[in-house]
């Protein structure tokens, strides 16, 4: 009955909308409007009418009507005034279907839309709704930087860097080096900047993640600057944007977590030389238990036994004893492959030794084993991007990444604002 009744509610609310609209001619302005396109005269033809998905179901409006015979196109002024202009669905619904989006998929948000607020939308209005308010998104964070209040900004902050790839769509890869047996790639790599703060602490006065701190940006971006490029890579300069619009860059205390790759600590370096670089330890160990794998085939006790025992040296900041004990393995072993990776191991340990400094990090009270940015690849990219059957093109992940990201950092209320308020003004 409540599901009948409001089905009932919203039909007749849309109807009041509807004709009241349909009884304001004032859109007409005149026998010539400049066209949207060439900027040349426009002829009045008439009133169209055009049926929009609304929060209230399907609404026809009958509008003015304006064409450009050089553009042989034409406009409806009421559809930009009331930001209509690029589709079928009102923007309240356009909201919605990105609220959805950004949460699950295309064919999930159908779904959602359809129970909860009664919509029918097809999977497909959904992406292409969805990947256009994702572009404009995207365009918004470039363009958009508030720095945060020097009185919000905590004593610490944290800064993680990290990359997770996602599968692609076999055209978007043409040509592009990869990981699989034939050297063809089928995933790129989304790179993810996430900055929180840890003010608080468990019952062992252990630094914990302050809930609601952590926002994130994210792209399929180059963390790549060669010599000769003016300006830096795309990807630095998110993370640029991000720290200024956090306040990380003006922190008392900074730290940036990440596991070993190159590109974070150049990155760290050259833009937040003073800020303590840390490995985050659940990276550290994800590395040691590969290791493991590798020494003692798939899981099993021995493996297990072997990794914890490396766990626990990286937890009490014993670098040495893991080198002893990787050492060992290094010297018992014959297969070149094994004594390869257990090279690569102590490579990497001896590489970044002074980010896994984890006693003194810890003394100095800061939080090293959140697996936050792990975790933040998870939350982020993963658990909306790297489902079964997911394909993505650039164009279409990078617009749902910065949809996601938008929403995940409490974002998306600021960005109809700045929308509303750019319509205003237009
Ligand atoms: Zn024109």
């Amino acid at each position: 009955m409540e599901v009948a009744c409001r089905r009932q509610a919203l039909a007749v609310a849309g109807r009041c909308l509807a004709d009241h609209l349909n009884a304001d001619p004032s859109d007409e302005a005149g026998p010539w409007l400049p066209c949207s396109r060439c900027g040349g005269p426009a002829r009045y033809a008439g009133r169209h009418a055009k049926t929009f998905t609304t929060a209230l179901g399907p609404l026809t409006l009958t509008r003015a009507y304006y064409h450009c015979a050089p553009c042989d196109a034409g406009f409806c002024p009421r559809d930009r005034a009331l930001g209509l202009e690029d589709a079928s669905l009102s923007p309240a619904v356009t909201r919605m279907v990105g609220t959805a989006a950004a949460l699950v998929s295309f064919i999930e948000s159908r779904e959602l839309l359809g129970a909860l607020a009664g919509l029918t939308v097809s999977a497909k209005q959904v992406e292409r709704t969805a990947e256009a308010l994702g572009q404009a998104i995207a365009a918004d964070e470039q363009q958009h930087v508030v720095p945060a209040p020097a009185a919000e900004i905590p004593p610490t902050l944290y800064l993680g860097l990290d990359g997770t790839g996602i599968p692609m769509r076999p055209a978007e890869l043409a040509g592009r080096p990869g990981k699989q047996a034939d050297g063809a790639a089928k995933t790129r790599e989304v790179k993810l900047c996430t900055v929180w703060s840890a003010e608080g602490q468990d019952a062992e006065g252990v630094p914990v993640r302050d809930a609601g701190s952590v926002s994130y940006s994210a792209a399929i971006e180059s963390a790549a600057t060669r010599d000769t490029d003016e300006s830096c890579s795309a990807f630095a300069q998110r993370v640029d944007r991000e720290a200024r619009r956090r306040g990380f860059d003006r922190a008392k205390r900074r730290a940036v977590l990440g596991d070993g790759a190159p590109w974070i600590w150049n990155i760290a370096g050259e833009y937040f030389p003073e800020a303590t670089q840390i490995v985050d330890r659940f990276h550290a160990k994800e590395h040691l238990s590969d290791v493991a794998k590798v020494l003692y085939g798939a899981p099993n006790d021995l493996g297990d036994a072997w990794a914890k025992a490396r766990h626990a040296e990286l937890d009490a900041g014993q670098l040495h004893q893991i080198v002893a004990a990787l050492a060992a393995q290094y010297r018992a072993r014959r297969d070149p492959a094994t004594r390869q990776e257990v090279r690569k191991c102590i490579g990497y340990l001896w590489a970044n030794r002074r980010r896994m400094r984890s006693p003194a990090f810890r003394a100095q009270g800061l939080c090293t084993s959140t697996a936050v940015v792990e975790a933040g690849c998870k939350v982020a990219i993963g658990a909306r991007l790297k489902r079964a059957g997911m394909h993505w093109s650039v164009r279409g992940a990078n617009a749902i990444i910065a949809l996601r990201c938008c929403k995940l950092s409490g974002r998306f209320e600021d960005f109809w604002e700045r929308r509303a308020e750019r319509h205003r003004a237009s």
